[in-house]
């Protein structure tokens, strides 16, 4: 072990940090690196801190700033795959899984919700009041990464992305003190926490919106082929938030030859706990968007097969998976976001309804991943983007919780959203630390 690593740690122990601090040898170190999602970001970094309490945050935070040289990173649920973003090896990583509480107070139909927690579990304990929030749609998707970067939702076709419904969020600013940022308090903090990722840091969030039970038409498109059976599956997850079996609006879909759809009635909890995303491969993901044109989807379709083709011949044993999700992203849900205060992505720009395309490749080494996966998958996003420019249909937004660490998302979000966060960063982190000593993620002081 390197001398910073060791004093680093002994300053953790020194501040009475020991009890909830994992060092390599343990079992819990060993447990909780092996509850990333992907192995791209299982890193192993000199130790890992778990907070229980706001106060801990602050002190591990503290601790850690006053340890000139030290890196660290921010973990949640741990989901974001790219190697680095939420974890590090030569450094600490905070790790706030064990920060799960959800409360509902049903007079004031305000959940508190800490950013450990997973989806499906903040489902299941809002559900026994009859309430919902708008969050992630895969079960153990964490709750502080997805809202930070935005969040895609069953509901964001009638209330917009899942940041846009916070009406409070308790933050732990880099010299340890804790504020609260809402509508009248630190309101320039609060908005850019609304996409920001973490460039800015928080530990509970406050949802206002009680959605009850009664959601809307959500759709999404998930294209994956086998390589080893050379099955395509065309996966449509169609969701009628209202609990209308066959949607009007979704008969489209419904009726396309071939499909053997059934819509069922189920609550947001109960569908989760089965649908869980399998975990443990080497993932590279990446985003586009792109204006609404059968061309560009076609166009999309062609360049994913080609992709599948040379994947297989690259590994001839065809131990990969592959993946394209289409979601729509109409103008409408920008108006969702403004009318509820707006949050960093600026897509109210946008002249014209756009798709969302985000694309995985899984492989099994790291090696694979490196050398295959990521060239093969970044060379394809890039001929559909080409593409789409050849006609004009290229939308410069990248949707952060999508991207490869390769992508720069905020240099997309507009000149004054950018300005925003720059701001922000200055003038509560005015030392730089979650720039210069949380390397991971993205950062808004690498934005030109
Ligand atoms: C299977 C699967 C399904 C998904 N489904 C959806 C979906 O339906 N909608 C959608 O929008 N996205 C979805 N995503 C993407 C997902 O939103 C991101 O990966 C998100 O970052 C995961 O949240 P997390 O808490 O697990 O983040 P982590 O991986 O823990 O962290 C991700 C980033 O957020 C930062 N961060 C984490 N917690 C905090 C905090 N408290 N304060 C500040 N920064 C913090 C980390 O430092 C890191 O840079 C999905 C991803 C997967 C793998």
């Amino acid at each position: 072990m390197s001398d910073i690593s060791q004093s680093t740690i002994a300053n953790l122990e020194k501040a009475g940090l020991g009890g909830i601090l994992y060092k390599p040898e343990q079992k819990s170190y060993e447990e909780r690196v092996a509850s990333y999602w992907s192995l791209t970001a299982q890193l192993k970094p000199w130790a890992i801190i778990q907070p229980r309490t706001t106060k801990e945050v602050s002190k591990a935070l503290q601790t850690l700033v006053n340890t000139t040289d030290c890196n660290f990173a921010i973990r949640s649920g741990g989901h974001m795959a790219w190697a680095g973003s939420n974890n590090i090896e030569a450094g600490i990583t905070i790790d706030l899984g064990l920060l799960t509480t959800t409360t509902y107070n049903p007079e004031t139909k305000i959940a508190s919700i800490q950013p450990g927690s997973r989806w499906v579990d903040v489902y299941t304990e809002l559900e026994k009041h009859g309430a919902m929030v708008a969050g992630g749609r895969e079960g153990l998707v964490g709750v502080g990464g997805l809202l930070t970067g935005g969040g895609k939702t069953f509901y964001t076709c009638r209330y917009g992305f899942a940041c846009d419904q916070v009406i409070n969020y308790e933050v732990v600013l880099a010299d340890g003190s804790v504020v609260e940022a809402n509508r009248e308090t630190n309101p320039d903090l609060f908005l850019v926490l609304k996409g920001g990722s973490n460039n800015f840091w928080h530990t509970f969030v406050d949802f206002t919106k009680n959605l009850a039970l009664n959601p809307d038409d959500h759709i999404l498109a998930m294209w994956t082929i086998l390589p080893q059976t050379k099955d395509h599956f065309i996966t449509m997850v169609l969701t009628n938030l209202d609990g209308v079996e066959n949607s009007k609006s979704l008969q489209g879909f419904l009726t396309i030859p071939g499909g053997q759809g059934n819509m069922t009635t189920s609550t947001v909890a109960k569908k989760l706990v089965d649908f869980l995303v399998p975990s443990g491969k080497h993932d590279t993901w990446f985003t586009l968007t792109f204006k609404l044109d059968a061309r560009i989807i076609k166009k999309a379709a062609e360049v994913f097969e080609s992709l599948a083709e040379e994947l297989k011949r690259q590994i001839p044993d065809g131990n990969f998976y592959i993946s394209m999700v289409l979601q729509p992203l109409p103008r409408s849900f920008a108006r969702h976001s403004v009318a509820r205060g707006g949050n960093m992505f600026g897509i109210e720009r946008l002249q014209d309804d756009c798709v969302l395309l985000v694309a995985a490749v899984e492989v099994e080494t790291p090696e694979i991943s490196s050398q295959v996966g990521f060239p093969t998958l970044k060379a394809a996003i890039a001929e559909i983007e080409s593409y789409a420019r050849s006609l004009n249909g290229d939308i410069g937004f990248l949707y952060l919780n999508y991207c490869d660490g390769s992508q720069n998302p905020f240099s997309t979000y507009g000149e004054e959203n950018i300005k925003k966060m720059k701001e922000a960063s200055a003038k509560y982190d005015p030392t730089g630390i979650f720039q210069a000593r949380v390397p991971g993620g993205f950062k808004i002081s690498k934005v030109e």
